[in-house]
């Protein structure tokens, strides 16, 4: 909560400042011949250009004005060579505005140019700044009439709301445009449309639906040429191959990730972007599963670099994710440790980011419009300060309420409503450096219940061995379900905990539980005390293990020792 009151106080001081100085400069701009804000931002970035930059710049000043509309696409094109460059985007938001601003164009031209400049902001990541060139982009579609310009701005729009993790209002959008009935002029922009859903309905987990849509995309002899299908082809064999992986379809997802690298290697065109970064994701959440463990260690740091990026949040979440779970499973405490911070921290930076995109996009809003007014003026930035105060508020309220609930869902066992293996890994680190008694709890026999009566009925107990534990620990402890049928508590022993009572207080709970079907259970357990030269964790477990091999039903544990 301490953290959530700084982070408001920092966004309003900042904002402020930001609103102030803004104020302050256009105050100076009064007296100057005014260069335009991308003229200026242009000269800006000349200041610290890289050779291949400068030189496009400077062609670019090279040109008179009443010579753009005629170059337009020589103009556009002339960016790509920068466009790996850190500054490379930005300078062609620049020229693609300044050459907007300076001339008149077709309908076609302008919706050519804010098409670029739309992904041009995208390669910024500057996600805010996205949505005004395609809301632009749309408006103008719609004065054309023509329903598939409309749509493929909406297309551009559906996947702008994604970048914000509106999944399921992405697709509705999206689900418009793959059953409209505009067959076969349609075909590509339909394609990518479900290209999309798919991806999206894989950010919601659900690898069905996914496979489903991506069966869809099918080439049609007169929309593609070669080369042109091949782009799609692999973004398709990419999705599929981790929709597989997702169903635990490894073959499968292998095949297609094997065509997909074959085809990768004679791609030239590569025009819908991030498709090597597609492939090589999924191939990293494959690895995992098929215990390739020496592919992801050669891989992480690549990738990393890559999904740390705004743009990439959910191959972020994926390639961390596969991480978390890689040194689980080895064991690499403080591996896990390290990447769960970095997770963290990047969450952080992005949530900062957004906001100040958020601010700045619309203080370049203010400013683009020209007042001569100085009271009119003023009162301006005091209308544009309270609104972005008020758009800030509102939606810190959402980031928080969205923070909460993502919180509790991505540390909450689905199954038995325990908290889950991050969770405890997270508190664990916190624990183990100061007092406290660690229990864990195994189920006995669980194997044989669940070849005996079935997996459904496994879950059962599961679920009602949890709620007899959530209910004994009542407020003060919580559970958590670290694996199949294993349980933890960690007791604050600071104030006197009865932790052995509690412990026995579970387990003859769990003796006590009839089913239906008249059978009935038992769970053992280990139960360790803090010093600070063990690991209450392992020591428990190998309680827990001396409890296994004698007669069960038994909860072993090393107080009295200590
Ligand atoms: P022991 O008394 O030594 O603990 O024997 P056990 O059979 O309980 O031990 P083991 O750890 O070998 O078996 C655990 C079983 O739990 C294996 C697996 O089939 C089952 N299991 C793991 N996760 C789940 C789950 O989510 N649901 C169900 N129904 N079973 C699960
Ligand atoms: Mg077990
Ligand atoms: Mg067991």
């Amino acid at each position: 909560m301490k953290k959530v009151i700084l982070f408001i106080t920092g966004i309003i001081i900042i904002s402020n400042a930001i609103v102030f100085i803004v104020n302050e400069l256009s105050h100076n701009h009064d007296d100057s011949v005014s260069l335009t804000d991308y003229e200026q931002q242009l000269v800006s970035l000349t200041q610290n250009c890289e050779p291949l930059e400068c030189r496009i710049i400077d062609d670019f000043n090279r040109l008179d004005k009443h010579e753009y509309s005629e170059n337009i696409k020589a103009i556009a094109e002339s960016i790509r060579p920068i466009l790996a460059y850190p500054n490379g985007p930005k300078i062609g938001i620049a020229i693609l505005n300044i050459v907007f601003e300076n001339g008149s164009f077709s309908c076609d031209d302008k919706l050519y140019f804010l098409d670029k400049i739309s992904t041009l902001k995208y390669k910024d990541n500057d996600l805010f700044g996205m949505i005004d060139p395609i809301l632009s982009y749309i408006k103008i579609a719609n004065e054309s009439g023509d329903d598939f310009k409309i749509a493929s701005g909406e297309l551009s729009l559906a996947l702008a709301i994604s970048y914000f993790k509106e999944y399921e209002f992405s697709n509705n959008i999206i689900e418009e445009i793959i059953y409209s009935d505009k067959s076969n002029d349609w075909y590509r922009l339909k394609n990518q449309a479900r290209l999309s859903f798919a991806e999206n309905k894989l950010a919601m987990n659900k690898p069905q639906d996914a496979l489903n849509m991506l069966e869809m995309v099918k080439p049609h002899q007169a929309s593609y040429t070669e080369e042109d299908w091949r782009d799609y082809y692999i973004y398709t064999l990419g999705l599929k191959a981790e929709a597989y992986t997702h169903l635990g379809q490894l073959e499968q997802a292998s095949q297609c990730l094997s065509v997909a690298k074959e085809e990768l290697e004679k791609d030239q065109l590569r025009l819908l972007l991030g498709k090597d970064t597609l492939v090589s994701v999924a191939e990293f959440q494959l690895s995992f599963r098929k215990k390739d463990f020496l592919y992801i260690e050669e891989k992480k740091e690549e990738l990393l670099s890559i999904v740390d990026q705004d743009n990439q949040a959910r191959y972020a979440k994926i390639v961390y994710n596969t991480l978390f779970d890689y040194y689980h499973q080895t064991n690499n405490i403080s591996e896990l440790y390290d990447i769960n911070h970095r997770y963290y921290a990047l969450i952080d930076k992005r949530q900062n980011n957004y906001y100040q995109l958020l601010i700045s996009n619309k203080l370049k809003q203010s400013e683009n419009d020209h007042l001569s007014d100085d009271h009119e003026k003023t009162m301006f930035f005091l209308k544009i300060s309270f609104s972005v105060l008020m758009l800030i508020s509102i939606l810190l309220f959402f980031t928080i309420v969205r923070i909460k609930y993502l919180n509790i869902e991505n540390f909450t066992d689905p199954l038995t409503n325990c908290l889950n293996r991050r969770k405890f890994n997270i508190d664990y680190e916190k624990s183990a450096k100061i007092e406290h008694d660690f229990l864990i709890l195994d189920i006995d026999n669980f194997k044989a219940i669940n070849d005996n009566y079935g997996h459904d009925f496994g879950d059962e107990i599961l679920v009602k061995v949890a709620s007899a534990l959530i209910r004994i620990l009542g407020r003060e402890y919580k559970c958590y379900r670290i694996g199949g049928e294993e349980f933890v508590v960690i007791f604050d022993t600071s104030n006197k905990t009865r932790s052995i009572d509690i412990a026995e207080n579970i387990r003859r709970a769990i003796e006590a539980l009839v089913w239906d079907n008249g059978i009935s259970i038992t769970i053992s357990g280990g139960l360790s005390r803090f010093s600070p030269d063990k690991n209450t964790y392992k020591a428990a477990d190998e309680l827990l293990y001396n409890a296994k091999r004698s007669t069960k039903n038994l909860i072993v544990n090393d107080l009295e020792l200590s």
